[in-house]
């Protein structure tokens, strides 16, 4: 079989190196065991502003498994594993998408070979535990987890980008139009004969994590506004419940009148305006939301745009 290993990178000078020797080091070894024929690196530069891509092309001259594209600019981490995953798709029979940081332990690859030459398309990398991310990412990820599965997202727990992809699965990918791209749910909706397998995670090898808190943000909000149309639907509820509020406060202030115990209340007056003000806002904000994907989706803008390739 032919493996490809797809890999996207945003200023990852300090790991490539690294995790292209110890990627070698597993290739050789499947080689050697007739594990696969053919294997390749392909790292995607998604529009490094450091030496990312002179060095993916020095690595492409010394090592023959090599490979590089390069993004005319940045398009984030799906939209770059998205670019590879095409390039990929009709040049191998199986593609493995993972970080380029080594914080996926690249010698699961081996057991995904396995999985895969054992009848299975999508193989999903599943970390055992969270110790080595910070408290403020694991609990991020827990609180995101959780609301996904609220809203009736389909999100395997603890597993990020890193699978394994037959050639099948990588084409009927392709025709997936979508361009607010959450990979792994799209994943788990296009179904396909699915295991998984279990790996730790490590500490980043060097450098900073390429995923800001803004990203992860806008990451987790299109995972959930492009898997569902949940919080459109609360907002309904939310307008009902409001209704039957004032409803409420109607037949109160009508008792209060009667009984003569009415005094001007600014304070309640002002509270109110606020709240009705504040919950206007954000349902427009909801709303404005989906608005925002449906301009996006129907632009059909190209998800990215390849410079160089060696
Ligand atoms: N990445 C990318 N484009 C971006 C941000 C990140 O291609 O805009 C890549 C990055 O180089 C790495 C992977 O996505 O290979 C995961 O990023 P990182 O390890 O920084 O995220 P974390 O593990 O901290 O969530
Ligand atoms: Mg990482």
């Amino acid at each position: 079989m032919n493996l490809m290993i797809v890999i996207p990178c945003y200023n990852e000078e300090e790991v490539l190196r690294e995790t292209t020797k110890q990627l070698s080091v597993v290739i050789d070894r499947m080689i050697d065991c007739n594990k696969v024929n053919e294997c390749s690196i392909l790292y995607v530069d998604d529009g490094s502003k450091d030496t990312t891509w002179s060095l993916i092309e020095e690595l492409g001259q010394t090592n023959k498994y090599v490979h590089g594209l390069k993004l005319a600019h940045n398009v984030g981490h799906q939209n770059a594993l998205w670019a590879g995953l095409e390039w990929a798709s009709d040049k191998c029979d199986a593609a493995v998408s993972i970080d380029a940081d080594l914080q996926h332990d690249i010698n699961t690859i081996e057991l995904m070979v396995e999985k895969f030459k054992n009848g299975y398309e999508v193989v999903l990398g599943i970390r055992n535990d969270r110790q080595t991310d910070s408290w403020f990412k694991k609990n991020t990820a827990l609180f995101f987890y959780n609301l996904m599965q609220k809203m009736g997202v389909d999100v395997v727990r603890n597993h990020a980008d890193f699978r394994l992809l037959s050639q099948r699965v990588l084409k009927s990918l392709m025709s997936y139009p979508e361009r607010n791209l959450f990979l792994r749910g799209i994943v788990r909706l296009m179904g396909f004969k699915t295991t998984e397998v279990y790996f730790d995670c490590n500490e980043r090898f060097a450098g900073e994590s390429k995923y800001s808190l803004s990203k992860m943000l806008n990451f987790a909000i299109d995972g959930i506004t492009s898997f569902s149309v949940q919080p459109l639907r609360w907002i309904t509820i939310i307008g009902i419940v409001s209704i039957f509020i004032a409803f409420c406060e109607v037949v109160y202030a009508i008792v209060a009148y009667c009984k003569g115990v009415t005094i001007p209340g600014w304070t309640s007056l002002l509270v109110s305006l606020w709240f009705i003000g504040g919950m206007l806002f954000l349902c427009i904000g909801v709303i404005g939301e989906y608005i925002g994907k449906i301009y996006k989706e129907v632009k059909r803008r190209p998800r990215y745009l390849i410079e160089k390739s060696i």
